[in-house]
Formats: structure tokens, C-alpha cells, sequence
């Protein structure tokens, strides 16, 4: 199963803001975007690059893909399936990218970042209405309860994603039981209830084009 093997702090840097990616290193001082506010490489110092139309869908669309992370394949897939739904796509496609399990488990607080739950997930870490599912891709329907297994439980670093993940609170789709180890996917999430730093409009925009 392939995925985005890029370095992380590169991908939000070339984005120009923090996607989170890293954990509870994102919410230190150790942040990348906050130490070096500029994209990577050669010419990422350059001032007054404007982009076209194009290259702003084009990167709204590639930040999106980098915070779920999504290959571009998988993407065109999951937007294909927005597209055929009803409702708005863009808001559509949201929808699904977060009732994927990988995403859904690092919401509920299952791994301290989406690639830590994601390989939680793959390495038979969680139960969906207790059976095994171990495909990161795995799509969640309103009401399926996703529970960790007693060894993932006794994980350190599954406690401390927990715990971090209480602090902060959790979305208002989820409903987290902490001393279970397990959630209810109550509903699909609202587009008012996700970032608003995503312009999925864009990405709409592009695949119209
Ligand atoms: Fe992005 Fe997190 Fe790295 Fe900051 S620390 S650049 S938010 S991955």
C-alpha cells in the first residue's frame, strides 16, 4: 500500500502552514513552518512569487492530499465518489476523507499523528464493530464503533497519544470513551466542524477545469 514518504515538516513548509503532521512536535516551538516561515530548497527564499489561478487550486489540492495523506490515484478516486454523491462535492469530499479509518482513529486520539495511527491501523491495532481492519483507506459509517485491541491499549505511545488527544478535546462527530479505548463515529462532520483553512472550492475548481 503505498503513501507519501516525503519528509513532513518539507510538505507543510512547501504549503506555507502547519497541516500537522508530526505529532505533538507541531504544537512545540520545534515547528518548522514557525522557525523557517519560507518553501524548501533553492529558490524558497524568493519574494514576490505570485501564483496563477491554476496554481492555487493546484496547491489547495495537493495541501489537502499531504494533511490526509493521500496519493494522488486514491485521491481522484475519493473525489470521484464526492462528485457522484449528493450535496455539495466539495464538502462531500471532506466527508470522506475524514470517515477514513486512518484518519478517524487519529481524530478519536489513537495515535499522536495520522501516520502513526495509520500504522496502528495496518498493524491490526484496531477493531471496527469488533472485527479486525487493518486498511488505513477503510471507510467508516455513521454509527461504527472503532475500538483499539488490549495489546494496542498497553501501548506507551498510544497512552500518551490518548492522553494528549484529552487535552486538546475531541471533535463533536466522535464520541470517545478514553478508559475503553474505543469511539462511536456518531455522524458524518458538518463542513462548519473542519478546519477553515481548507478551500475544497479549489479543488472543485481544478477537476472542473
Ligand atoms: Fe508541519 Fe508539524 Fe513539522 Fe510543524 S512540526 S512543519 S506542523 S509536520
Amino acid at each position: 500500500m503505498a503513501r507519501n514518504l516525503d519528509p513532513k515538516c518539507r510538505q507543510c513548509r512547501r504549503e506555507g502552514e502547519k497541516l500537522f503532521l508530526k505529532g505533538e512536535k507541531c504544537f512545540t516551538d520545534k515547528c518548522a513552518v514557525d522557525r523557517r516561515s519560507y518553501a524548501p530548497g533553492q529558490h524558497g527564499q524568493k519574494s514576490g512569487q505570485r501564483l496563477s489561478g491554476y496554481g492555487q487550486q493546484l496547491r489547495e489540492k495537493q495541501k489537502i492530499r499531504r494533511i490526509y495523506g493521500v496519493l494522488e490515484r486514491q485521491f481522484r478516486r475519493v473525489y470521484a465518489e464526492a462528485e457522484r454523491r449528493r450535496g455539495r462535492t466539495g464538502e462531500n469530499l471532506l466527508q470522506l476523507l475524514e470517515s477514513r479509518l486512518d484518519t478517524a482513529a487519529f481524530r478519536m486520539g489513537f495515535g499522536a499523528s495520522r501516520s502513526e495511527a495509520r500504522q496502528l491501523v495496518r498493524h491490526n491495532g484496531v477493531l471496527v464493530n469488533g472485527r479486525r481492519v487493518n486498511i488505513p483507506s477503510y471507510s467508516l459509517r455513521p454509527g461504527d464503533v472503532v475500538a483499539l485491541t488490549q495489546g494496542a491499549r498497553a501501548q506507551i505511545r498510544v497512552k500518551a497519544a490518548l492522553e494528549a488527544a484529552t487535552s486538546r478535546g475531541f471533535p463533536e462527530w466522535l464520541d470517545v470513551n478514553v478508559e475503553e479505548g474505543k469511539a462511536v463515529f456518531k455522524a458524518l462532520p458538518q463542513r462548519e466542524e473542519l478546519p477553515s483553512t481548507i478551500n475544497e472550492s479549489l479543488v472543485v475548481e481544478l477537476y472542473s477545469r
